[in-house]
């Protein structure tokens, strides 16, 4: 029997989607099978969950199970030789990186943020500032041990068919509950990093152009509130891995990669999110692009600095709590993915759509990525642009409204979108940003994983990827 006391409240990162739902934390997978078993006989549907650090609405349902995998965050080998490590679901990319590092292992691909278990990692098949160069993380991973809806465990190797399927499947088609990964050698813990500080929209483009065929990492952030021939003005980074001669163990360590716990020695950063919680408007924000901006053009156009891995990957971790500053709204990202030809236009029209209605977007950044086979790929030849928006009351409808007409623009072109990031996408955008093969895709191995649709979320009600709730 599910007990109501296990009824909690769940949100997503961004804090502007929740929902109540019964909450397991197994610690094993015959624990897990148990799990399936007891929402089957109770005939309520299971939506999985990890750290819960996708924005919207993907890892919550109302009135389902939530499974909650992070209690099996073990290491369960790791070969010092190869690279290869072996991990629960709900071990998270740190525990990657701080297992791998003295040996000289990275994990191949990383987001911005080192919190998301290695199973939402999969299932959402996140991408890294590498995109363009090494693809998304299902491509660095060998196999992958898979519960399906029936509690029948298989294990998937990556020239199996439903391998692609599951990962990227948005936790819709079966329970991730082991993978094993390559890692990516590395001589040194810091990077090279070059900085560009670009004026306009063509600048930033011919920044991209330029260290294509060299960098390892690329990545800009733009200011949205500049307009006019400053219209994406921003700062452009280019990292690369070093190659010393000898391996330069003392910055292999992970106490050498470690954040600091103050800024500039004074400020505790566990309460940096208060400062910024009175910036956080139009005005406010306004001021902080413009700063950002000229701060960059000044102190670091063209320069050339040694950076830790932690410290240019996970720039988002720097202020524990950020999002706690969009508070009581919260905020959406709205992250979309358009081919090489018509990204300027697309991105710049998009800019330009914000300002017309007084909707800016507070944060923005731009990544190359490359196409790949997963089944809710993202990945297009070509650019994403991440964007992240304050909820609030007054402007809830027309973000929506704002939403749909950047996405008509986007699927005009031929562009994307990335579930781990919506919450603001209506079931014809995504549907048609997949096309006709792709939807038939889904519903193919839908009813081949999972045929009673055991596996829901909000986003997969929303988006009408659950049968049960598809009229
Ligand atoms: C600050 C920040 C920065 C980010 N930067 C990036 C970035 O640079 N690149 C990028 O690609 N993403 C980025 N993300 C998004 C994040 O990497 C993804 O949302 C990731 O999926 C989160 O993993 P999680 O463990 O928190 O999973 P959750 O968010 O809890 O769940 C994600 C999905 O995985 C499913 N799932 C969870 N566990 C399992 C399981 N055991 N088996 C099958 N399915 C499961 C869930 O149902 C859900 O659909 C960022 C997020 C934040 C908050």
């Amino acid at each position: 029997m599910i007990e109501s006391s296990r009824i909690v409240r769940l949100s997503g990162f961004g804090g502007s989607q929740s929902a109540d739902g019964y909450l397991y934390r197994p610690a094993s997978v015959e624990a897990t099978a148990d799990v399936l078993a007891l929402a089957r006989r109770e005939g309520r549907q299971v939506v999985m969950r990890g750290a819960g650090r996708s924005y919207g609405d993907a890892s919550v349902a109302g009135e389902a199970v939530v499974l909650d995998l992070s209690r099996m965050d073990a290491v369960r080998s790791f070969d010092a030789t190869t690279g290869v490590i072996e991990v629960g679901p709900g071990a998270t990319i740190e525990t990657l990186w701080r297992h791998g590092l003295d040996d000289g292992w990275w994990p191949a691909v990383v987001s911005g943020t080192m919190f998301p278990t290695v199973a939402g990692a999969l299932a959402m098949n996140i991408h890294g500032k590498n995109a363009f160069r090494v693809g998304t993380f299902g491509e660095s991973t060998l196999s992958i041990d898979v519960l399906k809806a029936d509690g029948s465990l298989v294990t998937l190797s990556r020239d199996d068919p439903g391998f692609t399927n599951i990962v990227s499947g948005a936790g819709l088609l079966g329970v991730v509950v082991g993978a094993k990964l390559q890692m990516k050698k590395i001589e040194s813990g810091e990077l090279d990093v070059h900085a560009v500080s670009c004026g306009d929209w063509d600048a930033q483009f011919a920044a991209f152009a330029r260290y294509e065929a060299t960098a390892d990492y690329m990545v800009t952030w733009i200011d949205a509130f500049a307009s006019g021939s400053s219209a994406g003005r921003g700062m452009f980074h280019a990292g690369f891995y070093r190659h010393p001669p000898v391996v330069d163990q003392a910055t292999l360590r992970p106490s050498a990669q470690d954040l600091p716990d103050t800024i500039m020695g004074l400020v505790p950063k566990s309460v940096v999110w208060r400062f910024l919680k009175p910036l956080n408007n139009r005005v406010g924000m306004r001021f902080v692009n413009w700063a950002k901006q000229t701060a960059g053009a000044v102190l670091e156009d063209g320069k050339l600095v040694g950076q830790s891995l932690v410290a240019f990957s996970f720039l988002l971790d720097y202020v524990p709590g950020w999002q706690r500053a969009y508070a009581p709204g919260g905020l959406v990202q709205y992250q979309s993915f358009v081919p090489r030809e018509a990204a300027p236009r697309v991105f710049a029209r998009q800019f330009e759509m914000q300002r017309e209605r007084g909707l800016e977007n507070f944060l923005s950044v731009m990544k190359l990525h490359r196409p790949d086979p997963f089944m809710f790929s993202h990945g297009v030849d070509g650019f994403s642009l991440a964007q992240d928006f304050k909820v609030t009351d007054a402007n809830r409808e027309g973000l929506r409204l704002l939403a749909e007409a950047m996405s008509d623009l986007v699927l005009e072109a031929g562009g994307r979108f990335y579930l781990a990031k919506d919450s603001l996408l209506r079931p014809s955008d995504f549907a048609a940003s997949l096309g006709q093969a792709g939807v038939d895709r889904y519903w193919a191995a839908k009813s081949a994983w999972d045929p009673d649709a055991l596996f829901t979320s909000s986003l997969a009600r929303r988006l009408h990827l659950d049968p049960r709730c598809v009229s």
